[in-house]
């Protein structure tokens, strides 16, 4: 499927579409080693939620009490996500195509890890918009409809749930075309927040306004 787009790019593209050319062009790097420490959290809950003080310290976010009681919770809310029908599982669909972290089969959804922090609520719009992604994709490869997806913080003991509103579609599909229609470097975001943590600044010019008041 050459205009198939990945899970990957959609994410950056949703974060700042001129990030995502910079990626590109770099070809991009494989996961750090400490995602993919991270992203093996989300298989080992019930080891996590019975492990001592020490054995937490230094890879969850919160206090290790905390960390139990909040994994706890989440085993309890959602028992199938400590025992998923698949676990890391490629899912090509009609559009885009990427990794999933595990494949829930009733209901049907799949859940991506995240090894960074949750918001307050919800979840990050890249995250959402990749959410949507993996749930078109899940529903493409069964021909069954897919109207949630989740995303596990797994070093905050945290799950988000991702409804596939017609808004969040909306999201989505206005992302899928900025990427399908990117055939040069896109426009600056101007944005700060985003900006100011982005690893491509220096380069892309950009002076946040932080930066800017320093000099
Ligand atoms: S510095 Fe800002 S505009 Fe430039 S690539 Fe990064 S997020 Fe996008």
């Amino acid at each position: 499927m050459s205009d198939s787009v990945t899970f990957s790019d959609l994410a950056t593209a949703a974060y700042c579409p001129r990030q995502l050319y910079y990626r590109r062009r770099d070809d991009d790097r494989g996961l750090p080693e400490s995602v993919e420490r991270t992203q093996a959290l989300a298989h080992e809950y019930p080891t996590l939620v019975e492990a001592s003080d020490t054995a937490l310290a230094g890879l969850v976010v919160p206090k290790p009490a905390e960390y139990r009681a909040r994994l706890g919770a989440v085993m309890t809310r959602w028992p199938a996500l400590v025992a998923p029908a698949e676990t890391d599982v490629l899912l090509t669909g009609k559009d885009c195509r990427g990794m999933v972290a595990k494949v829930l089969s009733d209901p049907l959804a799949p859940t991506l890890v995240s090894p960074g922090n949750p918001p307050e609520q919800g979840v990050w719009e890249p995250q959402k918009v990749r959410a949507v992604a993996a749930a078109k994709a899940l529903a493409w490869r069964e021909e069954e409809s897919v109207s949630r997806a989740y995303v596990e913080y797994p070093r905050h003991g945290v799950v988000r749930e991702v409804t596939v509103s017609t808004r969040a579609k909306a999201a989505y599909r206005r992302v899928l075309r900025t990427v399908r229609r990117m055939d040069g470097p896109p426009s600056r975001l101007g944005d700060d927040a985003k900006c100011g943590a982005c690893e491509y600044r220096t380069e892309c010019g950009v002076r946040t306004r932080t930066l800017a008041s320093l000099l």
